[in-house]
């Protein structure tokens, strides 16, 4: 029997429905390093001014700027040189009139001086490499420098007490280097969620066994595992299940410790008994029909994990591309829902397809297509080729998804259609 098409549900209320089911989990502390992606759940508070000392931007001679009034290159004044200081030393000797200290980028400012000359404006450019003024030498400085010139103020980054990263922003590197430069080894953050991935089915073999005759690979719980990975939570590989109960329900049962089991294959009709009379033992399970194409057949429910707990379960089509683009509209969200994200949509800009797309029923049309930026500064669209749902290296060629409407049975070459950017990360 087929549904009629006014009773598939669309992919929104179906991607609703899911996370209703989802939220944000527990925090927890983790070394700074392994937050990235994660959302922070404490205000972060700087203990100290950043930069902490009065220092210099430049390599260059630390002067007191009124030494130089007037100087030209015709005219330069000469100023002793009392010391040649590196980043990472301070040095307490204030700096006189007529008095300079040789000094490196990130070095502490000397009392006294209150600019730094760079060495492009001093004869030092002018000497042999390994001549440069030292202790006792002269220099002579063919510009007059203003107070306060090359000079990086403590605190005008960061003060000390004030709130660096708020709670709620994702940790970027930029994050992770900001709490680094604050000293700060751990943050707390919400916990990354552990999804459980299922392969079900007797043809499915786990790469590196041999292959028998009738047999595939398991490709589904790999690139469901490295979706799990790229979208910030920690796949949990349950392994391969036969098509029997009693290996279904024992597999399934390994995964109730995660906070999300995604199984693959045995939701089309004719093949699901099996699964669904397993899903509905230990759970509740509803099967549902998405309007869209690849990908249409989706369970979706929880398990009694047995200690009160239940544990949301994705069920996806078996093939292939119908399982990877199904997680990419509905487990990514999830993920992200549990990791207190709300930024998982992805990207959606118009462009130019240069093939003709044909939608042949009135679902949603996922086409894999590679996205490329025109002379003309427009995005174009190109389909990676046949669109079968098995045919996965047409997933590995695209860039994107083109989205043709439910309503829309053709998109002719040439015009604007919208794409969905499955490589940028998300919408600004
Ligand atoms: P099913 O949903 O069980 O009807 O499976 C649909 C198609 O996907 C069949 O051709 C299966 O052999 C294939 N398939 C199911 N699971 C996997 C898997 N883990 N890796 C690769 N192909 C699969
Ligand atoms: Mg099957």
């Amino acid at each position: 029997m087929t549904l009629p098409f006014s009773d598939m549900i669309p992919v929104e209320e179906a991607r609703d429905r899911i996370l209703s089911f989802f939220h944000r989990l527990e925090p927890v502390r983790v070394p700074v390093l392994d937050s990235l992606g994660q959302v922070l759940a404490a205000d972060v508070i700087a203990p100290f001014d950043i930069p902490p000392l009065d220092n210099t931007a430049m390599d260059g001679y630390a002067v007191r700027a009124a030494d130089t009034t007037g100087a030209t290159e015709a005219d330069p004044r000469e100023l002793a040189v009392i010391a040649d200081l590196a980043a990472g030393y301070v040095l307490d000797t204030p700096v006189g009139p007529g008095e300079a200290v040789r000094i490196m980028t990130g070095a502490p400012m000397p009392p006294g001086a209150d600019s730094v000359v760079p060495f492009e404006e001093t004869d030092e450019t002018l000497r042999e490499v390994g001549e440069a003024p030292t202790k006792g030498d002269r220099v002579r400085v063919f510009k007059a420098a203003n107070p306060a010139a090359n000079i990086r103020f403590r605190g005008e980054d960061v003060k000390a007490g004030q709130v660096v990263i708020a709670a709620g922003r994702v940790v970027r590197p930029s994050e992770v280097g900001v709490l680094a430069s604050l000293g700060i080894t751990e943050v707390v953050v919400y916990r990354r969620p552990v999804v459980a991935i299922l392969s079900t089915g007797d043809e499915i073999t786990e790469p590196g066994q041999p292959l028998l005759p009738g047999r595939i690979y398991d490709a589904n719980a790999y690139s469901l595992a490295a979706m799990v990975k790229k979208f910030g939570g920690e796949p949990m590989l349950l392994g391969i299940a036969h098509d029997t109960v009693e290996d279904l329900t024992a597999k399934l049962r390994q995964g109730f410790a995660a906070d999300m089991i995604v199984t693959s294959a045995g939701v089309s009709r004719g093949d699901f008994d099996v699964v669904k009379d397993v899903l509905a033992r230990e759970g509740a399970i509803d099967f549902w029909t998405v309007r869209m194409r690849p990908g249409k057949p989706l369970a979706f429910g929880a398990f009694n994990a047995g200690d009160g707990r239940r544990v949301p379960h994705l069920g996806l089509p078996g093939n292939p591309v119908s399982s990877m683009v199904s997680f990419e509209l509905f487990g990514r969200a999830a993920i992200f829902t549990m990791l207190g994200r709300h930024d998982w949509e992805r990207p959606m800009v118009r462009a130019i397809t240069r093939d003709r797309v044909r939608n042949p029923d009135p679902r949603r049309f996922y086409a894999r297509c590679i996205v490329t930026k025109g002379e003309d500064g427009a995005w174009y669209a190109n389909l990676t080729g046949p669109q079968g749902s098995g045919i996965l290296t047409s997933m590995s060629a695209a860039n994107a998804l083109a989205v043709i409407p439910e309503d829309t049975t053709l998109a002719e070459p040439n015009t604007e259609i919208d794409v969905l950017m499955l490589d940028w990360d998300h919408a600004p």
